[in-house]
């Protein structure tokens, strides 16, 4: 069977320190963040949500969904957008004629635009480490160890019992661009 790799990440683990953000930086060496990290419900990360003692904060790491049904895909006029086999889907940059229309397909708006070498980005899943059988480097660096990453198709791989055992959600689902990064969501906190 096809390799599929699909990624998850727990809320409940998540800790929004931005290392992901930041080992993405060192291993793709772009100054663009291809994974963010939205800290929920609080306008910031100095502000917890809730009144003392029962603060909570909540965070949504985001980066492209290497949907099963990408709109990028079939907007960009030159095929320098490609879904692998693996499901993996790639900006081969020396296609990209920077026109931007990839920009507004994506309904999670998570390419950005490389002034500089007037081309596409945005996260390939680590795919020149995933070729070697290492996974991303977000994953390797989360400090909560709240990223999973791996083949679905591969029935003892963790990630394949996480999705089966767990609810999760993705996001945007009725933009139908079928995700394959899920969320974990946050469980209901203990009351002291
Ligand atoms: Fe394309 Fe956006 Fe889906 Fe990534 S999240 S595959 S960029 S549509």
């Amino acid at each position: 069977m096809k390799k599929k790799f699909v990624m998850i990440i727990d809320q409940n683990r998540c800790i929004g320190c931005d290392c992901c953000t930041i080992a993405c930086i060192k291993e793709n060496n772009t100054p663009y963040h291809w994974i963010e990290v939205e800290t929920l419900n609080t306008p910031n990360k100095d502000t917890p949500q809730g009144k003392f003692p029962e603060l909570t904060m909540d965070f949504l790491p985001k980066l492209c969904n290497h949907c099963s049904n990408p709109p990028c895909v079939s907007a960009c006029p030159v095929d320098a957008i490609q879904k692998r086999e693996d499901g993996i889907v790639v900006i081969l940059k020396e296609h990209c004629d920077g026109c931007q229309l990839c920009l507004n397909a994506c309904p999670y708006g998570i390419i950005k635009f490389n002034d500089v070498m007037s081309v596409a980005e945005k996260c390939n899943f680590c795919v020149h480490r995933v070729e070697q059988g290492l996974e991303p480097f977000c994953v390797t660096c989360c400090e909560g160890q709240a990223i999973y990453f791996g083949d679905i198709n591969d029935k003892e791989c963790k990630i394949s019992q996480l999705l089966v055992e767990l609810k999760t959600f993705v996001l945007l689902p009725e933009k139908g661009t079928d995700p394959n990064v899920y969320y974990i969501p946050p469980r209901p906190r203990k009351r002291f």
